[in-house]
């Protein structure tokens, strides 16, 4: 999920409450791109409720494409290769999980083009292939991430990547469990399953909103 560290609408502790009152979800994720800012700060907001528990993540511009590095500690640098990225999560003890891996855009932002990994999900060491993603407009690259994951067998995830507030928990994962060590072991042991929830009208709407707001800052970036 994304804060306004990056360019997602809710802040960190927005996120948090909403996620832990309306949304059901026991753990969530925050990965802003290429910073741990809103991670950080959606954990130390979420440390004082008892029910939610945040994962300090970070979506890093790989030069090769998004890469989602959870359980970090440090940032993770932009601009490296794949395979430079994903061992620098695995170094600080993270896992990496390849997001919307057959995405694809023309359009350009600092780092270059946006785009996921691609085959390069089924060649690294990712412990995990996001094969929901509740943008609205992925479902064929959804469905070639499921073709992929079927032959590799890692670890399955369903994210929201929530860049609004109705978007938090359109995609999910589940596992055995309620805590962030749970759904790693659960990552790690290949126990997880992805699962896909409608939008709302209104959610539809003002993802779009969001779409044409995010379109203007990344022409004027
Ligand atoms: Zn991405």
């Amino acid at each position: 999920m994304h804060t306004t560290a990056s360019d997602g609408w809710p802040s960190p502790a927005q996120l948090v409450d909403h996620a832990a009152r309306r949304a059901g979800l026991n753990v969530i994720a925050v990965t802003d791109h290429d910073t741990i800012e809103g991670a950080l700060r959606a954990a130390e907001h979420a440390a004082r409720r008892r029910r939610l528990h945040v994962i300090v993540g970070e979506e890093v511009s790989s030069r090769d494409g998004h890469i989602i590095g959870l359980f970090l500690e440090r940032r993770v640098k932009p601009g490296m290769s794949a395979a430079a990225t994903v061992h620098s999560i695995h170094d600080q003890g993270g896992l990496a999980i390849a997001a919307h891996p057959f995405w694809r855009t023309t359009r350009q932002v600092r780092n270059g083009p946006v785009h996921g990994v691609g085959w390069l999900a089924a060649e690294l060491d990712f412990d995990g292939v996001e094969v929901e993603n509740a943008t609205p407009g992925f479902y064929l690259f959804n469905q070639l991430a499921h073709r992929l994951n079927l032959g590799l067998g890692a670890a399955e995830l369903g994210c929201s990547d929530a860049h609004i507030i109705d978007a938090v928990g359109r995609a999910f994962t589940e596992f055995p469990g309620t805590t962030t060590e749970a759904l790693r072991r659960a990552i790690e042991s290949g126990e997880t399953r992805a699962g896909r929830q409608r939008y709302r009208a209104m959610g539809l709407m003002r993802y779009a909103a969001w779409g044409l707001n995010h379109e203007r800052y990344v022409a004027v970036v």
